[in-house]
């Protein structure tokens, strides 16, 4: 059977405990259960815990923006995927903004995804190119590198839990998403990567996300394109009105999926 649709809400550093209260109060009353949409929001680590004890987890599960690939020990400032174990049920890891700003290595990301596994966390591997390498028509070998190096530990059986959402960082944060052609090129890149590592089954059953400027008008246009699973939704995520509307569309398009 296929797996629902993917709506993954990232807040990054925004909000603090009260305003995340609110917007989860919003969200509650505007977002419909729908089986075959689940909808993960990734709030910060201080909002996390409290918002654990306030969601209805019928309609909501939750991830964690990031985590410490080592379980224990001492590493001051450090969260771990096995602390989050209990209040989570995702994890994004290798978002752009950890690999810039935070100077993310592959092999970092490589052993997160392990660490994430081995804590029954799924994890949601970002990946994509940056301007600079879509100029330079590297996508292909950016989104090489990054997958086949992040997945190195995994067995065939851990990736049948990874999601893989295809951001394209030159689309972050603003209001131009890419074009259905270049996320349909760049999705089935990623699943044809998928496929020689794992074989046919992991590359069709992978549930692969696009995110990157996935604003309410662009949403339809974006989950029609053929592969695409669901959504990373960066800033619009923080309307209420807007990230129940993104739900709708992505409900919408789900009830005429020949697979879904
Ligand atoms: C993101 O950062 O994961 C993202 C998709 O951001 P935005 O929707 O703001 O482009």
């Amino acid at each position: 059977m296929k797996k629902p649709k993917l709506v993954v809400a990232n807040w990054k550093m925004h909000l603090n405990v009260h305003q995340a209260s609110l917007l989860v109060n919003k969200l509650d009353k505007k977002v419909s259960l729908h089986r075959g949409v689940e909808v993960v929001i990734a709030p910060n680590y201080l909002d996390l815990q409290p918002i654990s004890l306030e969601i209805d987890r019928r309609k909501f599960k939750l991830a964690a923006q990031d985590g410490y690939p080592i379980d224990e020990g001492s590493y001051t400032g450090a969260v771990s995927f096995a602390q989050l174990r209990e209040m989570v049920n995702y994890a994004i890891i290798g978002h752009s903004e950890r690999r810039r700003y935070f100077s993310e290595s592959l092999e970092l990301i490589r052993d997160k995804m392990a660490a994430a596994i081995r804590n029954d966390i799924t994890p949601i591997l970002c990946v994509g190119e940056t301007k600079e390498e879509k100029q330079d028509k590297e996508t292909k070998q950016v989104l090489h590198d990054q997958i086949t190096t992040a997945l190195s530990d995994l067995t065939s059986e851990d990736i049948e839990s990874v999601v893989i959402a295809y951001e394209p960082v030159w689309a972050i944060g603003g209001h131009n998403p890419a074009k259905p052609k270049d996320i349909e090129q760049a999705v089935s890149w990623i699943r044809y990567q998928v496929g020689e590592l794992y074989g046919k089954l992991a590359a069709d059953s992978i549930r692969v996300l696009y995110g990157g400027s996935d604003e309410p008008e662009f949403v339809t246009g974006i989950m029609e394109v053929d592969g695409v699973d669901g959504l990373l939704v960066g800033h619009a995520s923080l309307d209420a009105q807007q990230f129940a509307d993104i739900i709708q569309a992505v409900y919408l398009v789900s009830l005429s999926d020949p697979k879904g």
